[in-house]
Protein backbone atom coordinates (compact mmCIF):
# COMPACT_ATOMS: atom_id res chain seq x y z
CA UNK A 1 0.00 0.00 0.00
CA UNK A 2 2.46 2.32 1.22
CA UNK A 3 4.28 1.45 -2.47
CA UNK A 4 1.72 2.92 -4.25
CA UNK A 5 0.98 5.92 -2.49
CA UNK A 6 5.05 6.63 -3.02
CA UNK A 7 4.52 5.48 -6.18
CA UNK A 8 1.88 8.06 -7.10
CA UNK A 9 3.38 10.96 -4.62
CA UNK A 10 6.26 10.98 -7.31
CA UNK A 11 4.55 10.62 -10.74
CA UNK A 12 2.59 13.58 -9.01
CA UNK A 13 5.96 15.77 -8.21
CA UNK A 14 7.12 14.81 -11.68
CA UNK A 15 4.22 16.52 -13.56
CA UNK A 16 4.16 19.32 -11.01
CA UNK A 17 7.61 19.53 -12.05
CA UNK A 18 7.01 19.46 -15.93
CA UNK A 19 4.47 22.05 -15.00
CA UNK A 20 7.12 24.31 -13.71
CA UNK A 21 9.24 23.53 -16.82
CA UNK A 22 6.53 24.84 -19.01
CA UNK A 23 5.62 28.25 -17.50
CA UNK A 24 9.89 28.57 -17.24
CA UNK A 25 9.76 28.41 -21.33
CA UNK A 26 6.88 30.60 -21.42
CA UNK A 27 8.69 33.31 -20.16
CA UNK A 28 12.17 32.45 -22.02
CA UNK A 29 9.71 33.61 -25.01
CA UNK A 30 9.70 36.84 -26.70
CA UNK A 31 7.61 39.47 -25.31
CA UNK A 32 4.07 40.05 -27.58
CA UNK A 33 5.08 43.99 -27.31
CA UNK A 34 8.53 43.47 -28.85
CA UNK A 35 8.67 44.76 -32.23
CA UNK A 36 10.21 43.00 -34.84
CA UNK A 37 12.57 45.65 -36.31
CA UNK A 38 14.04 47.79 -34.09
CA UNK A 39 11.63 51.69 -33.43
CA UNK A 40 14.96 53.80 -33.94
CA UNK A 41 14.20 57.55 -33.18
CA UNK A 42 11.65 59.81 -31.99
CA UNK A 43 11.10 61.96 -34.85
CA UNK A 44 11.77 65.73 -34.16
CA UNK A 45 10.60 67.57 -37.13
CA UNK A 46 7.33 69.42 -38.17
CA UNK A 47 6.03 66.86 -40.61
CA UNK A 48 4.11 65.30 -38.27
CA UNK A 49 1.68 65.72 -35.52
CA UNK A 50 1.89 63.46 -32.66
CA UNK A 51 4.58 61.47 -31.56
CA UNK A 52 6.59 58.69 -34.22
CA UNK A 53 9.64 57.45 -34.37
CA UNK A 54 11.81 55.87 -37.39
CA UNK A 55 14.20 53.62 -37.97
CA UNK A 56 15.82 53.88 -41.60
CA UNK A 57 16.34 50.33 -42.93
CA UNK A 58 17.91 50.96 -46.22
CA UNK A 59 19.23 54.10 -47.60
CA UNK A 60 19.15 55.20 -50.68
CA UNK A 61 21.15 54.57 -53.28
CA UNK A 62 22.15 55.06 -57.51
CA UNK A 63 21.56 50.98 -57.33
CA UNK A 64 18.18 50.75 -55.88
CA UNK A 65 16.77 54.17 -56.07
CA UNK A 66 14.64 53.12 -52.37
CA UNK A 67 14.85 53.99 -49.00
CA UNK A 68 12.86 51.79 -46.61
CA UNK A 69 12.15 53.12 -43.15
CA UNK A 70 10.54 51.33 -39.72
CA UNK A 71 7.56 53.97 -38.84
CA UNK A 72 5.98 53.83 -35.30
CA UNK A 73 2.89 55.92 -34.40
CA UNK A 74 1.66 56.83 -30.77
CA UNK A 75 -1.87 56.80 -30.77
CA UNK A 76 -3.13 59.89 -32.94
CA UNK A 77 0.23 60.61 -34.35
CA UNK A 78 -0.06 60.78 -38.28
CA UNK A 79 2.45 62.45 -40.81
CA UNK A 80 1.60 65.74 -42.96
CA UNK A 81 -0.26 66.05 -46.01
CA UNK A 82 2.53 64.72 -48.59
CA UNK A 83 3.32 63.37 -51.78
CA UNK A 84 5.81 60.42 -53.47
CA UNK A 85 7.48 61.33 -56.76
CA UNK A 86 7.94 57.76 -57.02
CA UNK A 87 5.44 56.44 -54.75
CA UNK A 88 4.87 54.28 -51.98
CA UNK A 89 4.43 51.24 -50.45
CA UNK A 90 3.32 50.84 -47.07
CA UNK A 91 3.24 47.21 -44.92
CA UNK A 92 1.50 47.47 -41.83
CA UNK A 93 3.08 45.31 -39.40
CA UNK A 94 1.57 46.17 -36.06
CA UNK A 95 -1.43 48.07 -34.32
CA UNK A 96 -3.94 50.24 -36.63
CA UNK A 97 -4.49 53.13 -38.25
CA UNK A 98 -5.27 55.05 -41.45
CA UNK A 99 -4.28 55.96 -44.86
CA UNK A 100 -6.22 58.40 -46.68
CA UNK A 101 -6.20 60.07 -50.13
CA UNK A 102 -7.17 63.67 -50.37
CA UNK A 103 -10.57 63.65 -51.36
CA UNK A 104 -11.42 60.17 -50.42
CA UNK A 105 -12.43 58.49 -47.02
CA UNK A 106 -10.02 57.15 -44.87
CA UNK A 107 -8.70 53.56 -44.89
CA UNK A 108 -8.40 51.62 -42.01
CA UNK A 109 -5.13 49.78 -41.15
CA UNK A 110 -4.34 46.59 -39.49
CA UNK A 111 -1.85 44.63 -39.18
CA UNK A 112 -0.87 42.41 -42.49
CA UNK A 113 -2.53 45.29 -44.98
CA UNK A 114 -0.49 46.28 -47.87
CA UNK A 115 -0.53 49.72 -49.62
CA UNK A 116 0.31 51.26 -52.60
CA UNK A 117 0.31 54.45 -53.13
CA UNK A 118 0.31 56.03 -56.83
CA UNK A 119 3.14 58.62 -57.06
CA UNK A 120 2.90 62.52 -56.95
CA UNK A 121 -1.25 61.42 -54.97
CA UNK A 122 -1.42 63.38 -51.36
CA UNK A 123 -2.34 61.92 -48.91
CA UNK A 124 -1.17 60.94 -45.03
CA UNK A 125 -0.80 57.99 -43.19
CA UNK A 126 -0.85 57.68 -39.11
CA UNK A 127 -2.03 55.82 -36.03
CA UNK A 128 -5.60 55.45 -34.99
CA UNK A 129 -7.02 58.24 -32.14
CA UNK A 130 -6.90 55.29 -29.51
CA UNK A 131 -4.11 53.21 -31.12
CA UNK A 132 -0.25 52.95 -32.49
CA UNK A 133 0.63 51.58 -35.78
CA UNK A 134 3.58 50.32 -37.00
CA UNK A 135 4.22 50.38 -40.70
CA UNK A 136 7.44 49.55 -42.91
CA UNK A 137 7.66 52.85 -45.35
CA UNK A 138 9.06 51.89 -48.45
CA UNK A 139 9.90 54.51 -51.13
CA UNK A 140 10.97 53.35 -54.55
CA UNK A 141 11.90 55.64 -57.57
CA UNK A 142 13.87 57.67 -55.71
CA UNK A 143 15.49 59.40 -58.59
CA UNK A 144 12.27 60.78 -59.68
CA UNK A 145 12.39 63.08 -56.48
CA UNK A 146 11.99 62.72 -52.63
CA UNK A 147 8.40 63.52 -50.38
CA UNK A 148 7.25 66.94 -50.82
CA UNK A 149 5.77 67.49 -47.63
CA UNK A 150 2.63 70.17 -47.58
CA UNK A 151 0.20 71.14 -44.26
CA UNK A 152 -0.54 69.55 -41.47
CA UNK A 153 -3.72 67.16 -41.34
CA UNK A 154 -5.56 69.07 -38.75
CA UNK A 155 -7.23 67.55 -35.68
CA UNK A 156 -10.85 68.68 -37.68
CA UNK A 157 -9.45 66.73 -40.62
CA UNK A 158 -8.21 63.58 -38.06
CA UNK A 159 -11.47 62.82 -36.09
CA UNK A 160 -13.93 63.62 -39.25
CA UNK A 161 -11.43 60.98 -41.08
CA UNK A 162 -10.96 58.43 -38.56
CA UNK A 163 -14.65 58.61 -36.51
MN1 LIG B 1 3.53 58.52 -47.62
Amino acid sequence: MMKYSLKYSLIFLIVLLAGCNVGKNKNETIPQDETLFPKGDKIANNNFTGTAWVQMMVSNDSTYNTSIGNVTFEPGARTNWHKHPGGQILLVTDGEGYYQEKGKPAQLLRKGDVIKIPPDTEHWHGAAPGKGLTHIAISPNLQKGSVVWLQPVTDEEYSQSTK
